[in-house]
């Protein structure tokens, strides 16, 4: 998979569905087909970029 963002293929796996881009610092989470993107906020606090994307922007390519 790649990062909607960068299209970067520097991701990590974080956890169950949760996925990590190290080059744009932003977190993946796997809905079904989707992905949900969040921003880690210096605070640790998340925001959500899913505002950003459409649809099929966010949908897994693997
Ligand atoms: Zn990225």
């Amino acid at each position: 998979m790649h990062c909607p963002n960068c299209k970067g293929r520097n991701i990590g796996k974080i956890g169950n569905q949760q996925y990590y881009c190290w080059n744009c610092f932003i977190e993946l989470s796997l809905l079904g087909e989707v992905m949900d993107l969040h921003q880690v906020e210096p605070d640790g606090s998340l925001s959500s970029l899913n505002d950003l994307f459409t649809e099929d922007e966010r949908k897994a390519n693997w």
